[in-house]
This record gives C-alpha cells, structure tokens and sequence, in this order.
C-alpha cells in the first residue's frame, strides 16, 4: 500500500470513526492543574456533608458567602441577582437570573443530596446480652452485607415536644467513638454463607452496636446498659428515650473521603451518588456570572426512595419556587417551563473490570472518560425513562464541545439487565426538556464508593457550560 494511501485512511478514520478516547489523551494543560485541588473542595463537602439536611446547610453558607440572598414571595429580581430558598431544612434551590426573559425559559442542573444509608427506628434502642443497640431501617438500595463490620457514625436531628431541634453528630472526630453492626465470625457462618447475598442480611438484623457499659450506681437488675446509654444522651443533648419517637437519626459509614491509587486520580468516599453531581452543578452556579439563560441549581432529597415526599424532586416545592420567581420577572410557570432544560446531573455506572458482563463495552460509561451523558435510564425496554430526544442530545453536544468538556456517552446496564431512574422522568413531566449526566461511579450505592477525578471536574466544567449556554 502507498504511504498516500495509508495517510488517506488514517485521515478517513479520524474524520468518520467515533470512539471515545481516555480523558487524560485530551486534557489540557490548566485543567489538568485544576483537577485536583478543585476535587479538594469536593472532599470537603463530601467529608460534611453525611446527610442531606448538612448538605443543604454546607450550600447555603458556601451560596451566601457568594452573594446569594434568601429569596422570599413578591420580592424584585433582575439580571445578575443571586437567590436561594430553603425547602424544610432538606433541599434547596439556589439561582441566578439571566439577562434573558423568563419566558425564554431556565437552564436547571437537578441533583440529590441525599444517599443510600441506614435509618434509626423510632422506637430504636433495647439491651440483650449485656449490649445496647439500635434497631434500624435501610434508606435507598443498600447490599446488606456491606454494612456490617465497619465504623458507623450516627447524625441527624431529634425534634423535642418543646419546639427545639437537637442537633446530633457522632463518630467523625478523631476524639469521637464510632458505631457498628457486628458480624457472624466465619468459623459459625456455614449457614448464613450458603444463603444467597441478598438473605444473609435479614433487614432486621441490621441493628447498631450503641454501648456495653451498665449504670451499676442504680442497681436496677435490668436494662442498665441501656439505662447508662441514655444518661449519656441526656447529659449531652437533653433528650429522653421518648424524643426518639420525633428524631431522624442515620447511620452512615465513619471514614472519610480518601485518594484511591498510588497516582491520587480517584476518590473513594461515601455518598458520592449524588454529592458528586450536587458540588459540580452548586459551585458551577457560584461561578456563573451574568448568564444569558437564568440558572437554576436544584438539590433534592428522597431520590433514593423515588423522589417522593414533600422534599423530593415530585414535590410541588420546586414549582412554587419557580412560580414565585416567573411573578417577580413578569411571565407564567407554563410559559417558563415549556422553553426549559433541564441536566438531571446524577451518577452513571462505571465499567468495573471485575464486573464486565452487566455493561454493554460498546455503551457503558468509562472512568476518566469525563462527565458521561445519558439519553436514557429505566429498565425492560426503557420503561420509567424520560428518554431524551435527539435533538437535545445534539445541543448538549454542541455546548460541551464548545466548551472543551471531557465527556461521553453511557448507559446503565446491558439490555435486560435491571436498571433504574434519576429526577430526570419527574423534570421532563414538568414539560422541561430533561436528560441525564454526571460522573460515573465504582461501587455505587457501596459505603466507600469511587469516581475519577477528572470526571468530577469535567461535570462541573459541563454543567457551567450549560448554564452559560447562548441561545
Ligand atoms: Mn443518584
Ligand atoms: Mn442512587
């Protein structure tokens, strides 16, 4: 063959042949700077963030140093102001206005804080053998068996019949003890190992190590385990065994967020499905200045549970939100709505060489390929999928590309697989054009999950990207 000829083909392939190329072959030399030390801000508010009311605390203090003010009914808005609003201490959306009309419609990067995790009962505490424990329930699609025979850390609130709220954090400090669930020694497990992974684990049995220690003072013959545990409570927070009947308390795993890999390009922690969406699209908001389109971070609660609740991404919360801002800047919600769009920025599945045989290779997402897009979720022939149309597959295209974005192309699973949903399906029945994106995940839904670096940064490079679109 000619050397022309060679050189022709070689031009032909690269022209005509798609094929998604490792992030770090197309990195650029001040992204490649910033990676890391952005993915160290991101640690931190993985690292505080154990929950979804800290989440929503760490975003309204980080948005008010940024100039963000609490947005409230009937209040003037015009272009270049930065709002926020609450939603019961559990999400919030945070927005800044476009020079654009509202009607013109609104760039909206929805993620969610909250995780999959364990819940403490309400009536949670009791003493057997010596031992007080919590019994509890799981939140989300946890693998059981992952949970026991790890350090615990228990957060969240205890509300009190008087108004107050007590607030609890315990096992995060080097000072601080931690919590466990135990697990059966190998040498008696013959039985529960023959069972299948999914029934080794009884829900029930789930229930947290709390304390070994009894109140001999009182002499009391029984529960005096338990009995010293709540003294301690007592002493620390005021509460009594009876306030647990009005606590949300969760048990999340004790470590924090580590560099993974002798080069540090990967991060394992817990709750990166969807803090690691949540910190791209919230600092991409504080980085957008004067945008065109006015842009919308939401961070949402309860989509491990199917977005349900009056903090899920179903609630009418988000509406009257937007609603409210629509009557400031003189348009209707139906008129804002129907020229929207929306990033459901939530995580993908990694391809796993340990697990190749459940991704497609030819469709899967790859670690450090950048932030992956996703025209479609649900499962048995799409079913529960939004479904985005081509036509905005294209202009995402076009605005990543514009924008030197790292980022690919995935899809959950192999055809028949399983699957599963995002926010994505309850945005699009908004009549808000909706796809999913965001960084693909090892692990997923595991207490030390993983993601690459670059795909971290590269979803926040995407998501300003959108939000700085120009229509
Ligand atoms: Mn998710
Ligand atoms: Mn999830």
């Amino acid at each position: 063959m000619s050397n022309d000829r060679k050189k022709e083909g070689e031009l032909l392939r690269e022209k005509l042949m798609y094929k998604p190329k490792n992030g770090y072959a197309r990195l650029n030399g001040e992204d490649k700077l910033r990676i890391h030390e952005y993915c160290e801000g991101y640690k931190d508010f993985v690292n505080a963030g154990k929950t979804e009311r800290a989440c929503v605390k760490l975003a309204v203090d980080a948005a008010r140093k940024r100039g963000f003010v609490e947005f409230k009914r009937g209040m003037k808005l015009k272009a270049g102001d930065r709002i926020y609003q609450v939603n019961r201490g559990k999400s919030a959306v945070f927005a800044v206005i476009g020079s654009a009309r509202l009607d013109d419609g609104i760039n909206i990067a929805a993620a969610h804080i909250d995780a999959p995790h364990i819940d403490i009962k309400q009536n949670p505490m009791y003493e057997e053998n010596g031992q007080c424990l919590l019994k509890t329930h799981y939140y989300g699609g946890i693998k059981k068996y992952q949970w026991p025979a790890i350090p615990l850390a228990l957060h969240g609130v205890v509300a009190t019949k008087n108004g107050k709220t007590i607030e609890l954090s315990i096992g995060e400090g080097n000072n601080d003890p931690v919590f466990t669930i135990t697990d059966l020694l190998p040498h008696l497990g013959k039985e529960q190992m023959a069972k299948s992974l999914a029934d080794s684990f009884p829900g029930e049995s789930l229930n947290v190590l709390v304390g070994s220690e009894p109140y001999i003072e009182e002499k009391l013959g029984k529960d005096n385990v338990k009995l010293n545990i709540l003294k301690l409570l007592n002493d620390r927070y005021g509460m009594t065994e009876e306030d647990f009947l009005s606590a949300e308390l969760s048990i999340v795993p004790a470590f924090p967020a580590r560099d993974v890999g002798l080069d540090k390009s990967l991060i394992g922690a817990f709750g990166h499905d969807d803090r690691v969406c949540a910190y791209p699209a919230l600092t991409a908001l504080f980085d957008c200045v004067n945008p065109e389109v006015t842009a919308v971070c939401a961070l949402a609660d309860k989509e491990e549970i199917g977005s349900e609740g009056v903090s899920g991404m179903k609630s009418k919360y988000f509406d009257t939100f937007v609603e409210d801002m629509c009557e400031s800047l003189g348009t209707t919600l139906r008129e804002c709505y129907e020229k929207s769009c929306c990033l459901s920025a939530d995580v993908l599945a990694g391809m796993d060489p340990n697990f190749p045989d459940v991704l497609d290779k030819r469709n899967a997402a790859y670690i450090n390929c950048g932030m992956s897009l996703c025209k479609y979720t649900g499962a048995r022939g799409k079913s529960g999928a939004s479904d985005a149309a081509a036509e905005l597959v294209a202009r995402m295209r076009r605005i990543f590309d514009e924008s030197g974005v790292i980022w690919q192309m995935g899809a959950l699973g192999k055809v028949d697989q399983g699957g599963g949903g995002t926010v994505a399906m309850f945005m699009a029945q908004r009549n808000i054009d909706t796809i999913d994106a965001g960084v693909p995940v090892l692990s997923m839904h595991s207490p030390f999950e993983v993601v690459s670096k670059l795909d971290v940064y590269m979803t926040y490079k995407a998501i300003y990207a959108f939000y700085n679109e120009k229509k």
